[in-house]
């Protein structure tokens, strides 16, 4: 009998994913095959799944926070061993040759592969990817609980990154990467201002218990100004309100890929050198930095478990906001 895999494939966008079983798919030059062991819901994945980003690989098998092993490796792969426990990110591939490759700033390359949005990711018990992008993740701690690193994690460590040196942080929507983040500050002596929807007070008292100095809505202006703030929620009016609370010269990071709409505001807000910015998907050499960090910051994630068959109830309760920490899908 050949080897089958299944995967939660959408079809178009805006429909429901269905379960479908296929055979095991071969693995090219430079590719490996990943037995998936956990595979973690990212806001991007509803982005894909509603329709929000365009052009997506259809069908597509969305999810690009892979933990799993390597099942299968294809021609001229080094440095991996089958059995090994790998992570799969979002950046899949790059082309290597655009003048972004060549300048150290893949995440902005000109023709890039994304797992789970232009190639087929996780949400599956296999998925094959390529090898040169994939990181090795060592036998310590449980396969569910390090998913989210591949993508809150990795994108939450550019963003941060991005945010500068302060001492003073806002995190606006404090969902996955914020419950990363704010372990990985809190460790190195950082000040983290969590702003959650108003009234959230269970997110708030979450943010608290994660090492934040204050947690309020985001409606709210925190006890000090702030150095910098990153915004995780897909909602542009933030931009204006995470402005009112940086000081001068301050940082406001946007870190997600699709937001709503941002409103016009005066110019008051962004005088005296604040800046606007946006992250745009992870360099492996971010991977490698935050890989090493998190286990020595002590990072935990909180996450809620669904069978790989329940992925629609799993994207719903993101979408909702029923969620503390992070989901993840386990096949
Ligand atoms: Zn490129
Ligand atoms: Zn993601």
């Amino acid at each position: 009998m050949t080897a089958k895999m299944r995967a939660m494939v959408m079809d178009k966008p805006g429909t429901p994913l269905v379960m479908r079983d296929g055979p095991l798919p071969d693995v090219a030059r430079g590719e490996i095959l990943v037995a998936v062991s956990a595979c973690g819901v990212c806001r991007t994945d509803l982005h894909v799944v509603d329709g929000e980003l365009p052009h997506p690989k259809l069908p597509i098998v969305p999810g690009h926070e892979i933990v799993g092993r390597v099942a299968a490796i294809g021609p001229d792969v080094g440095g991996l061993a089958t059995g090994e426990r790998v992570g799969v990110p979002w950046l899949g591939a790059t082309c290597g040759v655009c003048a972004y490759c060549r300048s150290g700033a893949e995440n902005l390359c000109d023709a890039p592969v994304f797992t789970g949005y232009t190639r087929d990711g996780g949400y599956a018990t296999h998925a094959v990817a390529d090898a040169r992008y994939c990181f090795p993740l060592g036998e310590s701690g449980d396969d569910a609980e390090i998913a989210p690193w591949l993508c809150a994690g990795l994108i939450g460590w550019r963003s941060y990154r991005m945010a500068g040196e302060g001492r003073s942080l806002g995190l606006y929507g404090f969902g996955a990467a914020a419950h990363i983040l704010a372990q990985v500050a809190h460790w190195q002596g950082r000040r983290i201002y969590a702003f959650t929807r108003k009234g959230d007070t269970a997110a708030q008292d979450f943010a608290r218990s994660l090492g934040a100095v204050w947690a309020g809505g985001s409606d709210e202006m925190p006890p000090e100004p702030l150095d910098a703030a990153i915004i995780f929620a897909p909602v542009g009016a933030l931009v204006p309100a995470a402005l009112k609370v940086v000081k001068k010269g301050g940082r406001v990071v946007c870190g997600g890929i699709h937001m709503s709409d941002i409103p016009s505001f005066p110019y008051s807000l962004l005088w005296e050198e604040r800046h606007v910015m946006s992250v745009a998907n992870l360099t492996r050499e971010d991977a490698r930095e935050f890989l090493a960090i998190a286990p020595e910051a002590g990072v935990a994630c909180e996450v809620t478990r669904y069978p790989l068959e329940r992925a629609n109830e799993a994207l719903s309760d993101l979408r909702d906001g029923r969620l503390q920490g992070a989901a993840v899908l386990v096949p």
